[in-house]
């Protein structure tokens, strides 16, 4: 037997118990004729210790033990004189009688220890060994609990797991496929799934009724902001549904993991916000609903009431109100001024008005504007004496909102109003059913182009389609959007109808989506679903601040794995199996 008990298991109640441990040195100490060594393993660290006086020859072998040795003791557990409240383990230690040295290690590159000295890159690269800290460690556990009470309440309501193919055919709506070549099919190439979006919908059609998986999928986009090119989402399918069906499953679902995996208990329904309610009053479609600081429309209190050319020809002005912020130094109006400036946000520039203790406001643009027209402004916004508004404005209104939603994140966090251990979740509904894309000159489904039109605004599909909206709905915590999905679209002639105002002729329709369009004619079931980023879901719940840390095998931000130093060039003899030429590298 290898061992007894793990690392992270002896107590003082087993006092006086022989034991067998094993695991890996973390850092050893001497103190006098004492030898100290903290043994790890994935359970926790236990003391172990060598006495000169009693045993010589062991005391010196285990001197010689470095880091991530990998060693068995065998020993007695025994109450410790100074104990760690820290550690579980604490209270005991370990008097050795056998060390056996099971494996050497090189020294690590950087620290194994909750606190550590290596940068993100080294870490990456040995990212086996940043896995043994008990901080990236407990990241892993908490996904593996999740998946767990995730199969137990789906299983509880009657979905099956599913499996759906990884090798599929490539679709142009979305983002960019992956794509893997064919070498028995040369010329053609299989897509890796960016959702099991159309197979899971087959599954409602075969009468499958409830379906999940937990399944990766892979979309090959630039990488901004906290994305990876392979994710995992928790994707399901329901037959037979209306949107409030799947929303309360899977708000069930939520308050599930809630209770399970943080001790929280919501038992309030979370409330809904219809999408351009969100666009208005946050500028974004996925709000951080844990503090106020809404946005108020200013055009009627500050366009053509002044000279200020800037807001008089602006198709939007907007303002949030920071309390007790008046007293904002210059310099701190100055950097909030760089923060809208700086190339992601875009923004021109910022104005600000100060609440003064009398009831006055002194602002940025005051030679344009009377008191009146300030006195407007600070009742428009509700502030107060101490209040600092914050102004922005544009010629485009929802480029201006999103920049102020940027503002008012900033402010959040300045304000220390973005508290990882509250939580706040709502339904964003009635999203549009299309957004025009400059890129591509047409007009793009905003979810996917299986999701049905609102009922009300089918008739809209063929006079204003801009304005049609849709049975879709995102789930919203602390401005992450959690997981989204439709109702869809189940009757082939609708269907039809939605790929023609994508832009696709009949014949590209077929082509694409023909596998689904035919299988809609042997009786497709109403259906709707979700998917639900398993990754987000980690990272919210351990209050981390990318989703790179819950993820076992990452990738960094362009999308390299350091570790494995892929992607990387293949042998011309895979090339030539594969029909392959490479036509040019860019530099
Ligand atoms: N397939 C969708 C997505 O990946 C989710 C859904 O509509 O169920 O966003």
């Amino acid at each position: 037997m290898f061992r007894t008990n793990t690392c992270g298991e002896l107590r003082l109640s087993d006092a006086g118990k022989q034991v067998t441990l094993a695991g890996w040195v973390q850092r050893t100490r001497k103190m006098g004729g004492m030898t100290f060594v903290d043994l790890r393993d994935r359970y926790g660290i236990t003391q172990l210790v060598f006495n000169e006086e009693i045993n010589a020859d062991l005391c010196e072998k285990a001197n010689k033990l470095g880091r991530e040795f990998v060693i068995q003791v065998i020993g007695t557990v025994s109450e410790r004189e100074s104990k760690n409240k820290n550690l579980p383990t604490g209270e005991i230690e370990i008097i050795a009688s056998e060390l056996n040295v099971l494996n050497t290690s090189l020294t690590p590159p950087f620290t194994i220890e909750d606190n550590t000295d290596g940068g993100d890159d080294i870490r990456m690269k040995y990212r086996y060994l940043d896995l043994r800290r008990a901080t990236v460690r407990q990241n892993i556990e908490l996904r593996h609990r999740m998946t767990m009470e995730v199969r137990r309440y789906l299983d509880s309501k009657g979905f099956l797991e599913i499996e759906t193919p990884m090798l599929i055919g490539s679709t142009p709506e979305g983002a960019r496929d992956f794509v893997v070549p064919s070498r028995m099919n040369p010329g053609q190439f299989y897509a890796l799934p960016q959702s099991p979006q159309t197979l899971k919908q087959l599954l409602m059609v075969a009468g499958m009724d409830r379906y999940f998986q937990i399944v990766k999928c892979f979309r090959d986009e630039d990488l901004r902001a906290d994305r990876q090119p392979e994710f995992t989402q928790i994707d399901c399918e329901m037959s037979f549904v209306d949107q409030e069906d799947v929303i309360s499953t899977f708000e069930g679902m939520a308050k599930h993991l809630f209770k399970e995996l943080r001790g929280v208990e919501l038992t309030e329904a979370f409330p809904r916000m219809p999408w351009s309610e969100a666009m208005r009053l946050y500028g974004s479609d996925k709000p951080d609903t844990r503090f106020g600081m809404q946005f108020v429309e200013l055009m009627d209190v500050l366009k053509d009431t002044g000279e200020f050319s800037v807001f008089n020809d602006a198709a939007y002005i907007g303002g949030i109100c920071a309390e007790g912020c008046a007293s904002y130094t210059r310099k701190q109006l100055d950097q909030l001024t760089d923060f809208v400036k700086r190339s992601q946000i875009g923004a021109k520039g910022l104005v600000y008005a100060r609440v003064q203790e009398d009831g006055s406001v002194k602002s940025s643009v005051d030679k344009f504007y009377s008191q009146e027209v300030l006195q407007n402004l600070k009742e428009a916004m509700q502030a107060k004496p101490g209040d600092l508004i914050l102004i922005m404005s544009g010629d485009d209104a929802m480029k201006t909102r999103k920049q102020l939603c940027e503002l008012r994140l900033e402010m959040g966090n300045r304000l220390g109003l973005r508290d990882k251990n509250k939580f706040s979740l709502l339904w964003v509904v009635d999203f549009p059913m299309f957004e025009w894309s400059e890129e591509e000159g047409r007009l793009m489904a905003m979810h996917h182009p299986f999701t049905h039109p609102k009922d009300e605004d089918i008739p809209l599909l063929d006079t204003h389609p801009e304005q049609v909206r849709a049975d879709a709905y995102d789930m919203v915590c602390n401005g992450v959007e959690v997981g989204g999905g439709s109702i869809r679209i189940f009757d082939p002639e609708l269907q039809d109808k939605m790929f023609q105002i994508l832009g696709f002729t009949k014949e590209k329709a077929q082509e694409q989506f023909g596998f689904l369009m035919n299988a809609f004619k042997y009786g497709a079931p109403p259906h709707g679903g979700l998917a639900y980023g398993l990754d987000r879901w980690v990272s919210l719940f351990a209050g981390l601040d990318t989703i790179r840390d819950c993820i076992a095998f990452p990738k960094n931000n362009s999308g390299r794995d350091v570790m494995l130093d892929a992607p990387s060039c293949i042998d011309q003899k895979q090339l030539d199996e594969l029909n392959l030429q490479i036509a040019k590298i860019e530099e």
